[in-house]
């Protein structure tokens, strides 16, 4: 028989029992059996006391027990809380750690991003770095000048094919050999070792270095050596050796210097003036015979002393610096007539002022070769000339218009009274017209040399203008007939009278030179706001050389046009007159075939 009690423990934290088991029959009935009635009361009520107090003394070491399992209880919540507290903490930094982690994370993304774009610019500048080496190794391979690379030993490292090309020799006779014991010792240059060595020792930056030496198979070769130190990385001195070969160069230089103390020579001996001055116009030299007509001294001469020596006529002398530094510039040749002073008896004589520029092969200006002769004797002549015909022509021009009226007086008296000899009075007229035209030439052209060629603007009809021309020049060729084609639509201004001159002289020397044709085509046409005209023979022609000589003053060809009358003055009039209307005046011809002659003028 087992007791069984059950005590709530209200102490407790949580709902605890206390479960008692206990024995309860086997004591109970043995005092049952001995004591008597009384007693066993007494019995029991002691027992129950004890088992009470025992239950409370029990009571009390549970509650006990209870107390210090609840204090135990409470100190593991405690410890549990703390635990919780630190666990909740471990979790905080677990969390931080890992955002540190993250941003690790992504700076080491970003890092390898960088490292990956360095890497891309790495292989890249490897790819310029091959390049840039394949360049220079194509420069070195297919470079015009002969190149070599000797070690510190100057043994050839290596050599281009122009080397081998220039001095013939092959790979094998050159690599790894000592320079100076190639081809049998062949190029112990003298001298080169020692200048090789002071760039190695970094005595010179560069070196460039000319001799002229008897090389072996190719034979004397004037070379500019080029050395120049290659630093490798194990500091030994390398160099890059060049060749340079100048000899024609030198050649060249050597008959140039011949060629200018040659061509000085000649200057010196000229009886005129001869100078020579630096592509940049400053006089580089004047003859002797300058000094002895000047009077100057050569410091005088060269220093520019001439404005104030008055050498040449004051007040021709800013003209002349002008058209002096003008020939400079465009390189054209200086052509002047100047008055130059001679100091013998302080004379100022006219002198044809010539320099001529001296080109190199490429073209370009090296100097200037000039000369200064005196024309005076025949200038003056001219003048006197000129003056003559002036003053003649203008005599001649009275009494002929005189003439010329009679004798067409003549001829109408004539005419009515059917008189026999009327042919002669009629060739006497066209003598006179002749002769009165010449005079009138004369008197243009000394016009035209004292500026004096008047003008007379109007605005004409142009068609009508030239219809008069040509049967003005119809009239005096039976044997031509001139065909006109063309027409100007709108009026154009100019002195017509003088441009009528131009076509019938055009027309006359059309007719003249070409005896053997019977036909002169004119053609007007409008040409860019201009007027063109142009009239074409079948006759002798000119010489592509005269083309542009023939509007000079007294040009003739003399040997084609021997058996054809005139001056050589209608084409300079041309020239003048058409030249005063802003046009321009040429000739093209096929010696032999014909000629024709344009001109242009602005409507
Ligand atoms: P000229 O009075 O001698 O004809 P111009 O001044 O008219 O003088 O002409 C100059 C020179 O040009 C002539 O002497 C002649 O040699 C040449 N010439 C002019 N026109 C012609 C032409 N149509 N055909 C060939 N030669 C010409």
């Amino acid at each position: 028989s087992v007791n069984i009690e059950v005590i709530p423990l209200l102490d407790a934290i949580d709902l605890h029992f206390l479960i008692l088991f206990s024995d309860t029959e086997p004591t109970g009935k043995k005092q049952l059996a001995g004591d008597n009635q009384q007693a066993p009361v007494n019995h029991i009520n002691d027992e129950k006391d004890i088992r009470i107090e025992r239950l409370a003394k029990d009571l009390v070491q549970a509650r006990e027990d209870m107390r210090s399992i609840t204090e135990d209880q409470e100190a593991v919540n405690e410890e549990l809380q703390s635990a919780n507290e630190e666990l909740l903490s471990g979790s905080e930094e677990l969390q931080s750690l890992n955002e540190e982690l993250e941003t690790s994370k992504e700076e080491l993304q970003s890092t390898n991003e960088e490292l990956m774009t360095v890497n891309q610019e790495l292989f890249d500048r490897n790819e310029q770095l091959n390049m840039a080496r394949f360049y220079a190794e194509a420069i070195v391979t297919t470079i015009h000048e002969p190149l070599l690379v000797l070690s510190e030993d100057f043994k050839i490292k290596s050599a281009n094919k122009s080397f081998y090309k220039t001095f013939l020799l092959t790979e094998e006779e050159a690599i790894g050999k000592i320079l100076f014991g190639l081809q049998g010792n062949g190029w112990n240059i003298p001298g080169l070792s020692s200048q090789l060595l002071r760039i190695q020792k970094g005595d010179e930056k560069f070196l460039e270095w000319e001799l002229a030496y008897d090389f072996p198979k190719v034979g004397q070769r004037t070379i500019c050596f080029n050395a120049q130190p290659v630093q490798k990385e194990n500091a030994a001195n390398w160099i890059l050796l060049a060749f340079n070969d100048i000899t024609e160069r030198k050649e060249k230089e050597k008959t140039e210097k011949k060629n200018t103390e040659h061509l000085k020579k000649i200057l010196e001996n000229m009886p005129q003036i001869t100078l020579t001055a630096a592509a940049d116009g400053s006089i580089t030299y004047f003859n002797q015979f300058f000094f002895n007509y000047s009077g100057m001294t050569s410091v005088e001469a060269m220093g520019h002393e001439w404005k104030k020596e008055e050498m040449i006529k004051s007040d021709m002398f800013d003209d002349v610096v002008k058209c002096w530094r003008q020939a400079m510039a465009s390189g054209e040749d200086f052509n002047m007539e100047v008055l130059l002073k001679r100091k013998s008896d302080n004379m100022y004589r006219w002198h044809q002022g010539r320099a001529a520029a001296i080109r190199n092969e490429e073209g370009i200006i090296t100097s200037w070769v000039g000369a200064a002769i005196d024309i005076h004797d025949r200038k003056t002549k001219e003048e006197a000339k000129d003056e003559f015909i002036a003053i003649a022509s203008h005599e001649l021009k009275t009494p002929l218009t005189t003439a010329k009226a009679y004798i067409h007086m003549l001829q109408q008296s004539m005419e009515k009274s059917n008189y026999k000899d009327l042919i002669f009075a009629q060739k006497a007229g066209a003598s006179i017209d002749r002769l009165s035209d010449l005079v009138g030439e004369l008197l243009d052209v000394s016009q035209i040399q004292h500026g004096k060629l008047p003008l007379n603007i109007t605005t004409f009809n142009f068609n009508d203008m030239m219809a008069d021309a040509i049967e003005g020049a119809q009239y005096t060729s039976l044997n031509h007939s001139i065909i006109c084609t063309g027409h100007i639509k709108e009026p154009v201004t100019g002195d017509k009278e003088r441009l009528q001159q131009v076509v019938i002289n055009l027309l006359t020397n059309a007719v003249k030179y070409s005896p053997k044709a019977n036909k002169v085509n004119v053609h007007v046409a409008e040409e860019n706001g201009s007027v063109k005209v142009s009239v074409k023979d079948s006759g002798i022609g000119i010489l592509k050389e005269n083309l542009d000589k023939i509007f000079e003053r007294y040009y003739r060809e003399e040997q084609r046009a021997v058996h054809f009358q005139g001056l050589g003055i209608g084409l300079s009039i041309c020239y003048e007159i058409i030249q005063r209307h802003g046009g321009k005046i040429w000739a093209e011809s096929n010696p032999g075939k014909g000629s024709t002659f344009y001109f242009t003028i602005p409507k």
